[in-house]
């Protein structure tokens, strides 16, 4: 259930188990729902499909007679993570053909996120299973418009166990490792040497403060690949894309630096400058997200161990606002705000209530209109895939 806003204001996002309650995507359908903001998400993983498919022909196959089982972590709230889980069983079906087995298996997929996702608005999109009679899976695949999978929702964090242990056969997680399980505590500790001040977002930030992030980011991944251990059958894969950088400094953000370190920065500081809020509250507010570097998350999952690594790549994804004329400076900056909206609305709301966060963003959407032209060339994001299969 969503806090209250405005009872809620004085939240700062430091604690683990306060993101855990608080962060979802927007939900429904509304404008700057995540729903209706992640078309260049769902444009993002089509164009890594061919890599995708080159994880699933690494998993192995046991017999059709146990279900085949696949996770989705991260899920959100939309048709995406339904696209992606067709996509898996219709490889996986093939490969069970090809591989001369008279029966294919049932297949069982799970919609992990936290517990504050909007799992009604996903659930209603889910089609209907194809047949009373689910015993046919094969008749399920064959009719169009139907679902193939028995389908479940996972409430928690992929920081912590979701599922039991060899029970998985493939792990999906696509545009959700970037976030983090918590603000690094010593960001917001106005006595420490890495207090974030002045900023949101680590981009152009003291390096102390960045290099917190860091640490934040290779803590939280070193847990996400032992729990993943545990919970992967042998001979199961993951395939993982998240936000990433190519610079190594990570003061540099890139893409995620400009949609959470440029305008959105700017608009925390007109907000200041308005006398709506005090400095201090704006600097209590840090964006929970890292993009790493190739090199932060290669150090990770070698020092793991349990994992052999396939493919690790950065991958130029593009820009991810939705914009039907790009000529249209306003509508440029909607998409922006709408944008950044969609993703960071609800800690946002949580922080300063929804009256100053509808504030906020019609600063981020006009300070965006006037650079409409610079962001759609600048803004461009780079996803670090990787393709990982148990030892
Ligand atoms: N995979 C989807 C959605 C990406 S949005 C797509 O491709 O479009 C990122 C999602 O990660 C959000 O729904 C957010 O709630 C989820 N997320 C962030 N931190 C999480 C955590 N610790 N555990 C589980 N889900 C998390």
């Amino acid at each position: 259930m969503a806090p209250p806003s405005g009872d809620n204001n004085n939240v700062v996002v430091s604690s683990n188990l306060k993101l855990e309650r608080l962060l979802s995507m927007k939900g429904g359908k509304g404008e700057a729902s995540y729903a209706n903001n992640s078309q260049a998400q769902a444009k993002h993983a089509r164009s890594m499909l061919h890599l995708l498919k080159e994880t699933l022909d690494g998993v192995e196959l046991n017999s059709p007679h146990t279900p085949f089982v696949v996770a989705d972590l991260g899920c959100s709230s939309g048709s995406n993570t339904i696209f992606i889980v067709n996509v898996i069983i219709e490889h996986i079906t093939k490969r069970y053909e090809a591989s001369g087995y008279t029966d294919v298996p049932e297949f069982s997929a799970f919609f992990a996120d936290l517990p504050s996702n909007d799992f009604n608005t996903l659930f209603q999109l889910l089609p209907p299973m194809a047949s009373q009679d689910v015993g046919s899976m094969e008749e399920c695949l064959a009719s169009t418009g139907h679902r193939s999978f028995f389908a479940a929702g996972v409430p928690g964090s992929f920081y912590r166990r979701l599922f039991p242990a060899n029970s998985i056969d493939v792990f999906y997680s696509a545009f959700s490792l970037h976030w983090l399980s918590q603000v690094p505590e010593i960001v917001v500790d106005k006595s420490s040497m890495a207090y974030n001040r002045g900023k949101i977002f680590i981009h152009g930030a003291n390096k102390m403060s960045a290099n917190a992030y860091r640490k934040q980011f290779q803590t939280d991944l070193a847990v996400f690949l032992k729990m993943r251990s545990k919970e992967m059958k042998k001979g199961g894969s993951m395939f993982i894309a998240l936000l990433g950088r190519t610079s190594e400094d990570p003061t540099d953000q890139g893409g995620a630096g400009l949609l959470f370190g440029t305008h959105f920065q700017d608009a925390w500081n007109d907000l200041v400058q308005e006398g709506l809020i005090t400095s201090e509250k704006r600097d209590d507010f840090n964006i929970p997200v890292y993009a790493p570097s190739l090199h932060d998350f290669k150090e990770v999952v070698e020092a793991n161990g349990s994992f052999s690594i396939k493919k690790l790549e950065v991958f130029q994804g593009g820009s991810p606002l939705v914009v039907n004329r790009p000529d249209d400076a306003a509508e440029v900056g909607k998409a922006l705000a709408n944008s950044c909206r969609s993703v960071s609305g609800v800690l946002v709301d949580a922080h300063i209530g929804d009256k100053l966060g509808d504030e906020l963003f019609l600063h981020v959407a006009k300070r965006a209109t006037n650079k409409a032209e610079e962001i759609l060339v600048k803004l461009q994001f780079f996803h670090i895939v990787a393709s990982l299969s148990l030892k």
